[in-house]
């Protein structure tokens, strides 16, 4: 056999490098890749028991969300016509998820040699109860929880509330459905009372308000019926962002026992607030368009007030602070409204 060599590269081949396809093993995973993965992988999950929705057929996997993808994309994706051919026992690992993002590494064989490759591709999670799990229960709802958050919907908060409202069984027995869009996430209920019980833990653990509407929808074997909205509005709020109270800009700090825990930025004062003090109206959450943070870097303490340079303009601020650092220390300076303050 002739001595074949990488044409990108020009390594040569060898019993751990071979040639696929003209390309050393490094240079064919930067090229090629062992498989050819959407951009976006769309599942469907029953959220009662975990049954995959796979080629027309529900398959019950067990065990965490990430495993059921990982089946799925096995099972699905995994396929001779997206694989390069020569490589063989392509197999894909999930090794975690983030945000609808999916970090993959794939792993293949190719003659004696093993090549591993990382992937990152979008997983859009479709939650449908199962045929089995909608016999189960009627199909039709008697409440709507609707959870929406001030600060835009983010995943993990939406996780984290899901995990906990996940740990009361019969909620769980009680979903008929859930729908995530990008306002939240609506939840259909068949039983009312399950309802009330778990938006009384969305009001106590994470400050959200509650209203209740009811609908009439008509009799039913001589009894009156009727739905009941659940509008459950929490915070929403991570660490790090900013909101204004009382008129001035804050930084979360910290959410516990269904209370903010903010730093009010003029004078670093910690303060918690309670339901009602979410609730009255001098709470608004503050996005990227509100206010601007730049870079400084302290120059020198006057009169009481940090004299802060801005890294990019050059521009100097007399800011109040909260306290003292060292001479040269880099800062964010956050503007709102005209005011600079610091974020330490
Ligand atoms: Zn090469
Ligand atoms: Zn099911």
């Amino acid at each position: 056999m002739g001595r074949r060599f990488c044409v990108r590269c020009g390594r040569e081949e060898g019993p751990d490098t071979p040639i696929i396809d003209g390309l050393c093993p490094k240079c064919f995973m930067k090229e090629r890749g062992i498989l050819e993965l959407p951009t976006k992988i769309r599942v469907t999950i029953c959220p009662i028991c975990g049954a995959l929705y796979i080629h027309g057929d529900w398959i019950r996997v067990g065990g965490s969300v990430e495993g059921a993808i990982e089946y799925f994309i096995n099972e699905t994706i995994v396929k001779r016509h997206n694989i390069y051919p020569g490589l063989e026992d392509v197999k894909v690992k999930v090794v975690r998820m983030d945000s609808g993002v999916i970090y993959l590494r794939i792993m293949a064989r190719y003659k004696d040699v093993s090549l591993s490759q990382d992937a990152v591709t979008h997983v859009e999670l479709q939650k449908k109860p199962c045929p089995s799990c909608l016999r189960s229960r009627s199909g039709s709802y008697e409440a709507m929880l609707q959870i929406r958050t001030i600060a835009p919907v983010r995943f993990d908060v939406m996780r984290d509330i899901g995990n906990r409202l996940a740990r009361v069984k019969e909620f769980r027995e009680s979903i008929v459905e859930i729908k995530e869009h990008k306002d939240g996430v609506d939840v259909k209920l068949s039983n009312q009372a399950i309802g009330r019980y778990v938006a009384n833990i969305l009001k106590r653990e994470y400050a959200a308000k509650i209203t209740m509407t009811w609908e009439n929808t008509g009799y039913l074997g001589g009894k009156r019926r009727s739905k009941l909205t659940i509008s459950a509005r929490l915070p929403g709020l991570v660490s790090g962002d900013i909101i204004e109270y009382e008129g001035e800009p804050a930084e979360v700090m910290r959410l516990k026992k269904g209370r903010v825990i903010i730093k009010r930025l003029s004078d670093g004062k910690v303060v918690s607030l309670r339901h009602d003090d979410i609730w009255r109206g001098d709470f608004r959450y503050l996005n990227e368009k509100d206010y601007a943070i730049l870079d400084g870097r302290i120059l020198n303490y006057e009169g009481g007030r940090a004299v802060v340079q801005a890294t990019g303009s050059g521009n100097i601020y007399f800011i109040k602070s909260p306290r003292i650092l060292n001479l040269g220390s880099r800062v964010k300076i956050l503007i709102y409204k005209g005011k600079a303050y610091l974020l330490i």
